[in-house]
């Protein structure tokens, strides 16, 4: 029996009519672009992740531009961040004119390793943008103080683990302001891009309004250039049926992993971390295969019409877009070992006992015959 890595259609087709219903009331009503279904979105997910302002964005991608532009972040300026991550973080601080400076990992949790952090500071330092990556909380607490020593913000990104707590608190409030994704592949997936800020200050947010719209204030003057970085409303909508559900999902993700955990951990493999401090929303369910196990692993999987994915084929700094920036190849070790080694297993709400158990007699398999 073949498992998906993922898939959002069974979702959507149990709630089908929900769907159809919000979709009929957004073209009804011709409000299309923010306005009031994305305020009214934006409330409930700033509630949702306790934290004061949402901004709906175009994408995680655009939040993060937007995010660095509020902040003023651009040309002469240095973000520090992971080179474990999609490549849209590091090309978005580029992108806005700055300097994407790669940090190594933590070799457990393969967030940004904060004892990699201080030597990474230099006078033209901003911003850390610490990702939580697969859903598990980076060190926020380590991680803020030291940018309060260094008179630096913090970017949350938030994109794999809307609803991950940490120390109880959920992520999206942690750092000065959040970016977070509602890409197909997140826990809260909408039909399409969209994305958000999140923020705790109030100045901060109006900036961000105003340059989600090109930077245009009242009376069309422009001091600073922003961009189209607008939510639609029937996105919002359709993420407002969604976000009542997300508990649950969540929920149901955390139970399929304590299963894969138990199942997974006699085999030679690493499960991943987890921590009480830090909860897991495993928006990806990663293990380990240490040495040069990782790709006939894959090649079984993909035999046996296993779902698999790489995350992530190639460490950020090793990319050829920037190799000006001289990260030579050894230069983050830690991130460069994991990206050979790391492995997503099939993980979403809607699969199966029978098919979970189809994944682990499958990865068993592969171990037997070793
Ligand atoms: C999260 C993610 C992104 C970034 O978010 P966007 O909303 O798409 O900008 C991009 N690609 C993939 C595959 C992702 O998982």
């Amino acid at each position: 029996m073949p498992v998906p890595l993922t898939d959002l259609t069974r979702q959507h087709q149990a709630m089908m009519p929900q769907l159809r219903e919000a979709f009929i009331e957004v073209a009804a009503s011709g409000q299309l672009i923010l306005g009031p279904y994305v305020r009214e979105f934006e409330k409930e997910i700033a509630g949702y992740c306790g934290v004061k302002h949402a901004i709906g964005v175009s994408s995680g991608n655009d939040a993060i531009i937007l995010a660095l532009l509020a902040l003023g972040i651009g040309e002469g300026d240095e973000v520090i961040t992971t080179p474990l991550a999609y490549l849209h973080i590091a090309e978005s601080i580029a992108r806005v004119g700055a300097t994407p400076v790669f940090a190594d990992i933590d070799p457990r949790t393969y967030n940004l390793d904060v004892d990699h952090l201080p030597g990474r500071i230099t006078a033209k330092t901003k911003a850390i943008l610490p990702t939580h990556l697969f859903g598990l909380p980076a060190e926020m607490d380590a991680i803020n103080s030291l940018a309060a020593e260094h008179g630096l913000k913090v970017i949350e990104d938030t994109d794999m683990a809307i609803g991950a707590k940490y120390n109880g608190k959920p992520v999206g409030g942690i750092g000065d302001v959040a970016t977070m994704s509602f890409y197909p592949t997140k826990n809260l997936a909408a039909l399409g891009d969209a994305g958000a800020v999140l923020t705790n200050d109030d100045d901060l947010a109006a900036r961000l309004k105003t340059l989600r719209v090109h930077g245009i204030e009242p009376g069309f003057v422009v001091s600073q250039l922003g961009g189209a970085f607008r939510l639609d409303g029937l996105q919002a909508k359709l993420l407002s049926v969604k976000l009542p559900h997300l508990e649950e999902w969540t929920a149901k993700r955390r139970e399929m992993a304590k299963r894969y955990h138990k199942l997974l951990e006699p085999l030679a493999l690493t499960t991943p971390f987890e921590a009480e401090s830090r909860e897991h929303v495993f928006n990806q369910y990663v293990i380990r295969v240490r040495g040069e196990g990782r790709e006939p692993l894959r090649m079984h999987l993909d035999a046996m019409g296993i779902g698999n994915r790489v995350y992530y084929p190639k460490p950020v700094h090793r990319l050829a877009c920037f190799a000006d920036l001289d990260y030579g190849p050894g230069s983050l070790p830690i991130a460069e070992k994991a990206s050979q080694e790391l492995l997503a297993l099939p993980m979403f709400p809607e699969m199966t006992r029978e098919e979970q158990d189809e994944v682990v007699g499958a990865v068993r398999d592969f171990f037997a015959g070793d």
